[in-house]
């Protein structure tokens, strides 16, 4: 199917055209029309379907038949993070590039004084996180009585986040006449009753179920144990000419760690998490994009929403604990239908976790050939394969003696770690990090 055959006025096919866009991908296939005619959707699609695409052109079109200039808002589009919203301004940019409507993004973690005067100048789309959106209601510098179109994005997230009393209340301000568009990437209980509770009949809009992961992408896990994920990171990173990687961890602090690691060891690299402020963020999203980082190093709720076309890379350093999260983290790579890589390290107590991922994508990911394998690791099983609580009680003098097989196992390696690293350093000649990196089948 080409754009050309869905009812897109001239406007926006010309912008379609100056994108490069020749046929809509299934989500705006399956979307555009319905809303079109005015329906409310329920869309279950990922981040990297084009759903963006799929809610903004229609939108973009309908406001723009309407022909109405008044200089209130008109459509307001809920995001949960800061860049997920800046991106779908800058997609607002894009794709309404010749129908000339006003829009700003609202978000926390900068000053408020841009947005209240952008508010105050007037503007027909307004794209929000729910926190600085509703402080700036509550202000009185946004009234949304004139709202005709509502889109909330990245719904499951929005409830991961705990935004959801801040959603409801921002809702509840909005006319009941309305057009209101929801979309998720997962679909459950929770995100079906938040749903009901705004949407009139909707149309549901379903592509690749949660549980598919994007066929494109070549997986494979490299079982390690813990103490050797860092220097076996390296040796994925540096023999390939890897134009742009992203790592992701589970912590902010062990974002930051890798980051500067990877920078100690020539790779440019920075890290992405919910401590740096917006314009850290900014810079080190852009730094990523014009390739003057090659690594960037993520948490899962940073990462979100980043919509970078060229990564080819995507590398769990630490797997991700809800088996959903390795679906989005993985998704970043094999974007529009491009081809990407994912690779993931798990170590012995992540080993549930990677059991609980192939149980979700309903495959088993190749492992991966390499030097540091760990057979430990591979087939941890029960309290092996699981993080261990009083990891922390442990550390004192006292774990010396005690601990799991899987404690003493990581104590055993890192003490053999260090010596054989010593003794690398006494001839460094000798240490070759080439490493072959080949598919196992298992
Ligand atoms: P999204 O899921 O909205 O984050 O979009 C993912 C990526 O796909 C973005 O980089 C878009 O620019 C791109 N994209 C969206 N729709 C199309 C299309 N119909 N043809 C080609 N690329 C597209």
């Amino acid at each position: 199917m080409l754009f050309t055959e869905i009812k897109l006025i001239e406007p926006i096919q010309k912008a379609l055209v100056k994108s490069g866009y020749v046929s809509p991908t299934p989500i705006q296939e399956k979307a555009i029309p319905k809303i079109l005619e005015g329906k409310d959707v329920f869309g279950i699609a990922q981040t990297g379907t084009g759903k963006t695409a799929a809610f903004t052109l229609p939108i973009l079109q309908l406001m723009f038949n309407s022909n109405k200039r008044l200089n209130t808002p008109r459509t307001l589009i809920l995001a949960p993070t800061r860049e997920l919203a800046a991106q779908i301004g800058d997609s607002i940019r894009e794709y309404g590039s010749f129908t000339h409507f006003r829009q700003t993004v609202i978000f926390g973690g900068v000053g408020q004084g841009a947005q209240e005067q952008a508010l105050g100048r007037g503007v027909d789309i307004i794209i929000a996180t729910p926190g600085r959106l509703l402080d700036l209601i509550e202000q009185g510098h946004v009234k949304l009585q004139t709202i005709e179109f509502l889109i909330l994005d990245e719904a499951d997230r929005m409830l991961d986040m705990g935004f959801i009393t801040d959603v409801k209340k921002i809702i509840a301000k909005l006319p009941k006449k309305r057009q209101s568009l929801f979309f998720s990437a997962t679909m459950s209980k929770s995100v079906m009753e938040l749903a009901n509770t705004f949407l009139q009949n909707p149309v549901k809009v379903e592509v690749t179920p949660e549980s598919s992961t994007v066929e494109k992408i070549e997986q494979g896990v490299y079982f390690v144990d813990n103490v050797e994920k860092d220097k076996l990171l390296l040796n994925i990173i540096k023999p390939k000419k890897i134009n742009s990687v992203l790592i992701f961890t589970r912590t902010k602090h062990k974002a930051n760690k890798i980051a500067e690691f990877l920078c100690r060891n020539n790779i440019k690299a920075d890290a992405i998490h919910g401590n740096k402020s917006q314009p850290q963020r900014v810079t080190a999203l852009n730094n990523f994009k014009s390739g003057f980082i090659k690594a960037l190093v993520a948490t899962d709720i940073a990462a979100r929403g980043i919509d970078i076309d060229n990564i080819s890379l995507v590398i769990n350093y630490e797997l991700p604990i809800e088996p959903e999260s390795y679906v989005h983290r993985i998704g970043r790579t094999a974007r529009a239908g491009q081809e990407g890589i994912a690779y993931s390290l798990c170590c012995a107590e992540e080993r549930d976790y990677l059991r609980s991922i192939e149980k979700l994508i309903k495959r088993t990911i190749p492992v991966m050939e390499h030097d540091r394998h760990s057979n430990f690791a591979q087939n941890a099983f029960g309290k092996d394969a699981k993080p261990s609580k009083d990891k922390n009680k442990q550390r004192g003098g006292r774990q010396q003696g005690g601990g799991s097989a899987g404690q003493k196992h990581e104590q055993n390696k890192a003490k053999k770690s260090f010596k054989t690293n010593f003794n690398k350093n006494k001839d460094s000649s000798k240490s070759t990090e080439d490493n072959k990196h080949k598919k196992k089948s298992y």
